[in-house]
């Protein structure tokens, strides 16, 4: 995946069947699909590829309890079935993990228990290790570290988990697999128009300044929280439709969970469900529901939202975790399709929606990480009609997406690069200073920097420590203090001078700070 490649082919085609704008899971899903169909299809992203909400997720591929304590049964079906397929076809960055309710009195244990029992059947053939409710001993030898005051037993059921912004890129290198293009550093910048009917968009190149006129058949609105700003491009007066929720997470270090199982707490006191969630040897605790006025790019967590994380954890673990302790924060924005005047987001539909403008402006809004593929079916099934293409199956269902394989890789922190692992590695063997690590601290060596320059179109020092690895989320200190070292690797395989250098490690200092939690 090279982005010099992708602007050359972009100058090259006269029209594309899809232009997709935005490179979240959304947009991402839907040039995969388009791409597999055999529509030539580009997709463009203002930032980074996951640079928004889908590099801050919870990091679960879930049917979502709480929905089915909602009683969206609908919702959940869909995404356990959604859940399923990921694994298969994503087996590189997908896992089945444990999660244990920790039960404190005596009605939450049949109640929980039975939930997950109908949480298992829902997911049919499909299904991971059924759910069993545990003895008191058996949770506290799953979880050392769960407060044991009060404990009764505890509820186990199996979900997903990935790596979010890793997959994001998987799914952009399979775009290219499938003879798509997909570029990031792309803002649309205006629609383009032909007797009325959206015909394309002006894309602007933010690394040349360079403004292109490209032409599509069908042009999909994949933008999430910026949904309605394009949907503004097509028409000005038009109302918004999306509300805006953030969530928030705080990372802590393994001691805190150092078993395989995940903590679920069903009930918290603003009525959401709380994750304690073990990913790439650290833990991340979250999430919170606030309903938020201004879209910016950065998120940043409130001090109520890491109060309230922090203050609902130490209930559910024998060592409180305190400010001290967080390696990370992190907030994401949730799209949310607005209906009527409800105030509560956390009671919003999660469903994806669907909007066709009268110039033809395809939007496409909501829904979860899980459910990308589906939502990217109906996307496209819809476009085929409206642009009356000629109408192709949809062929991801059994789609293997980039880096797939079933071997684990001999280097745990390698094994998200699936199939790519043995390749990354080979070049820390052909230059052996490459197989030092970027900080003592993160589990990442130079030799990630230079593949993800090369294969993975990461162009600035915040694309790799933060969506090409993670450093940024498992230490936000240590990434800053790392971000030298990879501006060195970078320069060096894009051809960068020294004064790119400093602003570009300045660049990530700025950003990075944001996710340092101050005592
Ligand atoms: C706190 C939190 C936790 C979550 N946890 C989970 C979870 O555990 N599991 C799960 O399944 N789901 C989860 N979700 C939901 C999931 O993360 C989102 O549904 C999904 O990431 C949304 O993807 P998207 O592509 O629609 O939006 P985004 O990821 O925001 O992508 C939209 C992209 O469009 C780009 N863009 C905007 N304007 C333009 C323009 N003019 N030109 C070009 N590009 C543009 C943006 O830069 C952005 O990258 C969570 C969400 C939140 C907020």
């Amino acid at each position: 995946m090279n982005r010099e490649k992708a602007i050359d082919r972009i100058e090259n085609t006269e029209s594309w069947d899809f232009l997709v704008i935005g490179g979240g899971a959304t947009g991402l899903g839907v040039a995969v699909d388009a791409a597999a169909r055999g529509y030539s299809t580009l997709l463009v992203e203002q930032e980074d590829f996951a640079k928004g909400t889908s590099s801050r997720s919870t990091k679960l591929v879930h049917g979502g309890v709480r929905y089915l304590k909602q009683g969206n049964i609908s919702l959940v079906l869909e995404a356990l079935r959604e859940r399923g397929l990921l694994c298969e076809n994503a087996p590189h960055l997908v896992h089945h993990l444990s999660f244990i309710v920790p039960i404190y009195s005596w009605w939450e244990g049949p109640f929980y228990g039975i939930g997950m029992k109908i949480y298992d059947r829902l997911a049919g053939k499909l299904g991971m290790n059924p759910s069993k409710i545990l003895s008191r001993e058996e949770t506290l030898r799953r979880i050392p570290t769960v407060e044991p005051r009060g404990l009764q037993r505890g509820v186990e059921y199996y979900d997903g988990q990935f790596d979010d912004s890793r997959l994001a890129v998987n799914l952009a290198q399979t775009i290219f697999d499938l003879g798509g293009t997909a570029v990031n550093y792309m803002p649309v910048a205006a629609l383009i128009k032909d007797n009325g009917l959206i015909a394309g968009a002006v894309v602007r190149d933010l690394e040349s300044g360079k403004e292109r006129n490209v032409h599509a058949k069908v042009v999909v609105n994949a933008t999430g929280v910026f949904t309605d700003s394009v949907r503004k491009m097509d028409e000005p007066g038009a109302k918004n439709i999306v509300t805006v929720s953030q969530g928030s997470h705080v990372v802590l270090p393994k001691a805190f969970l150092p078993g395989r199982s995940a903590i679920m707490v069903p009930h918290t006191p603003d009525g959401r469900v709380l994750f304690a969630v073990p990913w790439h040897d650290h833990v991340v605790v979250g999430t919170t529901d606030v309903a938020v006025d201004t879209i910016g790019r950065e998120p940043r967590p409130m001090d109520e939202e890491i109060g309230f994380i922090l203050t609902n954890a130490a209930k559910y673990l024998a060592k409180a975790p305190t400010r001290k302790d967080v390696l990370s924060v992190f907030a994401g924005l949730r799209p949310l399709v607005r209906m009527g005047d409800a105030k509560n987001t956390a009671a919003l539909s999660r469903d994806h929606t669907i909007l066709i403008s009268n110039s033809r402006l395809l939007t496409i809004t909501g829904g979860k990480w899980t459910t990308f593929r589906k939502m990217a079916e109906d996307a496209v099934n819809q476009a085929q009609t409206m642009a009356n293409l000629d109408k192709r199956r949809c062929t991801t269902e059994a789609l293997k997406i980039h880096g797939w394989t079933k071997q684990a890789s001999d280097s745990p922190f390698l094994s998200v690069y699936g199939a790519d692992a043995p390749a990354v590695q080979e070049l820390a063997t052909l230059e052996p200073a490459l197989a030092e690590k970027i900080h003592p601290e993160l589990p990442y060596i130079k030799a990630e920097v230079v593949w993800a320059a090369c294969e993975e179109m990461a162009r600035t020092v915040e694309d790799v420590l933060s969506r090409r690895t993670r450093g940024l989320l498992l230490g936000a200190r240590a990434s800053i203090e790392a971000a030298a070292v990879v501006a060195d690797l970078l320069a060096r395989e894009l051809g960068r001078d020294e004064a790119w250098k400093n602003k570009a490690v300045s660049d990530y200092q700025t950003v990075a700070r944001g996710y340092v939690l101050d005592d």
